[in-house]
């Protein structure tokens, strides 16, 4: 099997460094790049199976805009957020403008393989599935292999980790989900790992597919319990 292939987008040279080293310790093909231009110009040229990018970057576009230029090139590939400590929306962001998980600096880097290798793992899964299984959910039609979903009006794509997550509830339909089983479910994380991920997703979805976002019908929150979904 070819080496998983890897873009690395950070401008600090020594965290750059530990990420390459522990990458390739673990066989993956990393390319490195430090500015948003050349990442993007890498993206457009060669293939990749997952990207890391900074938030940070020292030129323009920044990381958030970098992210949703790949999501734009690319709706499937799994892209791993960096983001500085303490700053809460630059979490929420990523996730917005298409990053699938992130980690906050400084961040350790066992965990930093735990995530790609995940991620990678559900990527593969998802593109090995047969495709044309369609769900409907509200006006929408949702392709569960590929994630394009439609009305009879618009057109969009779920992330790799968009998808997952709606599988899942689509899998337990009716079942009360809790939060630790989606944590693991989802992203393989501990059940007791502190993250706001999953409930930015839930979020996301709500977004997307209902038809009231503050009062929802599809993915409904249970205190205390977790989440339940009603197609
Ligand atoms: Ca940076």
């Amino acid at each position: 099997m070819l080496p998983k292939r890897i873009l690395l987008v950070e401008d600090e040279q020594h965290i750059a460094k530990g990420i390459i080293f522990n990458l390739e310790h673990e066989s993956y093909h990393v390319v490195h790049e430090e500015t948003a231009r050349a990442a993007l110009a890498q993206l457009r040229q060669n293939h990749f199976d997952l990207v890391i990018l900074d938030r940070m970057l020292p030129d323009s576009p920044d990381g958030l805009e970098v992210c949703a230029q790949i999501r734009a090139l690319d709706a499937q590939i799994p892209i791993l957020m960096l983001t500085a400590m303490g700053r809460e929306q630059d979490k929420i962001d990523g996730l917005q403008y298409g990053a699938d998980d992130y980690l906050t600096k400084p961040f350790n880097l066992s965990e930093l393989l735990l995530r790609v290798s995940g991620m990678l793992r559900r990527a593969q899964w998802y593109r090995t599935r047969p495709t044309g299984e369609s769900f409907p959910l509200g006006e929408w039609q949702i392709n569960l292999s590929t994630g394009e979903t439609s009305n009879n009006s618009a057109m969009f794509i779920l992330t790799e980790l968009e998808l997952r997550m709606l599988r899942l509830f689509i899998e337990h339909q009716g079942e009360i989900l809790s939060r630790s089983f989606l944590l693991k479910a989802a992203w393989g994380l501990a059940p007791d790992t502190e993250t706001r991920t999953l409930d930015n997703f839930i979020v996301r979805l709500r977004k997307y597919f209902e038809p009231d976002p503050t009062r929802p019908i599809h993915f409904v929150t249970m205190r205390g319990k977790g989440y339940v979904f009603r197609g």
